[in-house]
């Protein structure tokens, strides 16, 4: 469940953001001052932190400026004057947005949303593995493949059987070879299934027969080259 820290002084808007996130299906907490808001930002792990600009104790532009020294957690700051100013110094203090108030909640969800598109995509892009081959790629880590733009629907085996294609380019598999890695060891399928598994993935890759994506390497078994 996503975590969000509400840092907002007035009471009946933190209470209100509270009840809608809630209804969303968020978990959040909310403070009332920036100092007990910093702190709670500091010792836990959150999704988002909603930062209002105005706060007792500690102003937004502060908490952020803190949070950033030691934390990357996305800030969405919000500020009830809509002057460039204000906004300028609460990007430049490290927030990643903000939010003029007062705002429809749907604006907030909307936000909020985008925030995690964009730390989900920072987080997964730098270890996220892509095999490619003509116009077939496959996202290791998800196990997505995909034609093109479009997604591939494959099933485990079939998913499996373009993997090891795709990670042994040019690299002649044998059907024994096939067997071993997709079925295990200890299988009691004939080497055979391999050719009607193979003939079902061709059949993914390419309904017209248009392209050859895995060539038949006669009485030995496959390559993809
Ligand atoms: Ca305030």
């Amino acid at each position: 469940m996503r975590r969000i820290l509400i840092i907002e002084d007035e009471k009946n808007l933190a209470r209100f953001i509270e009840l809608e996130l809630a209804y969303e299906g968020y978990e959040t907490e909310v403070c009332s001052d920036g100092r007990s808001g910093l702190n709670k930002a500091m010792t836990q792990k959150w999704d988002v932190i909603l930062l209002d600009l105005m706060l007792p104790e500690l102003n937004g532009i502060e908490v952020c400026r803190r949070i950033r020294q030691v934390k990357d957690t996305p800030i969405l700051m919000i500020t009830a004057r809509d002057s460039v100013l204000d906004k300028v110094s609460g990007l430049d203090s490290g927030a990643d947005d903000y939010l003029v108030k007062p705002f429809a909640i749907e604006e907030l969800l909307a936000r909020l949303r985008a925030l995690f598109r964009r730390t989900d995509t920072t987080l997964s892009s730098p270890k996220m593995t892509v095999l490619n081959f003509k116009d077939i790629t496959l996202e290791v880590e998800s196990h997505i493949a995909k034609k093109g733009d479009s997604v591939l629907t494959l099933t485990k085996r079939e998913y499996d059987l373009l993997s090891m294609f795709m990670s042994n380019i040019n690299i002649v598999l044998t059907r024994e070879v096939l067997l071993n890695k997709i079925w295990g060891y200890e299988s009691e399928v004939e080497t055979n299934v391999i050719d009607v598994y193979v003939r079902y993935l061709r059949n993914k890759l390419d309904p017209l027969g248009n392209t050859v994506y895995i060539e038949t390497v006669r009485g030995i078994g496959y390559v993809m080259r």
